[in-house]
């Protein structure tokens, strides 16, 4: 996106930036970019479903994606979901007739950069750890399944699913939990909420009590 949720809906839509016009795109030379678009290019995170599972739609905007193939969920908050398909590398592939949302989009580790609170070379590092992760995950669950899919796996090692089961499954566990607790820790808005709950810490009870 470079905007989305399990974003709360409708979030997005009020961040504003005057950086939002960089935003992700396929800017020109980093000597006319601004720290923030650098990010942002090397990144395409918030696009992928790793930080939100969807971005959010204005009415207006509905039919303009439909046409372009895109999947719209209707609703009071339409939307539609993540990973979006018009993400090429790192960068937007509509970028000028991106969504509302995806324009105002600012991750938490970008307002810091933004704000001048983060380091810029310490946020590039944290997106290339993220991504690292990221690709880690994607390198052991099935083709096609999504980051949100992922994220909803059973945690409880009783209960893998029969397409990714066997010995390897709490490898692919433990890889989404951590990309997720990063994802959190670095990306998220403390005024979203975490992704990942207490409760999915726990991989269900042991087979034999410690
Ligand atoms: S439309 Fe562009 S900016 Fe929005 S989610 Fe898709 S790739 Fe990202
Ligand atoms: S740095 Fe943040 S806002 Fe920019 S592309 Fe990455 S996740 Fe999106």
């Amino acid at each position: 996106m470079n905007g989305h949720d399990c974003f709360p809906i409708g979030f997005l839509s009020v961040i504003k930036s005057p950086m939002a016009e960089a935003h992700h795109g396929t800017a020109s030379s980093d000597a006319t970019m601004s720290v923030g678009s650098q990010l942002c290019t090397q990144c395409g995170l918030c696009c992928t479903g790793v930080i939100h599972d969807h971005a959010a739609l204005k009415p207006d905007e509905i039919e303009v994606f439909r046409a372009l193939g895109m999947e719209v969920r209707l609703g009071e908050k339409p939307n539609f979901p993540l990973p979006c398909p018009q993400l090429k590398g790192t960068s937007c592939g509509i970028y000028r007739d991106r969504p509302h949302a995806c324009a105002h989009y600012r991750c938490e580790l970008l307002r810091g950069v933004e704000a001048g609170t983060v380091d810029p070379a310490d946020a590039l590092a944290k997106v290339r750890e993220a991504l690292r992760l990221y690709q880690s995950v994607l390198s052991l669950l099935p083709a096609g399944m999504t980051m949100p899919q992922a994220r909803a796996l059973p945690r409880s090692l009783k209960e893998a699913p029969s397409g990714i089961g066997g010995p390897g499954y709490p490898l692919v566990v433990l890889q989404v939990l951590a990309l997720t607790r990063y994802i959190d820790r670095h990306f998220r808005h403390s005024d979203e909420g975490p992704l990942l709950r207490e409760e999915v810490l726990t991989m269900g009870e042991p087979e034999t009590p410690l």
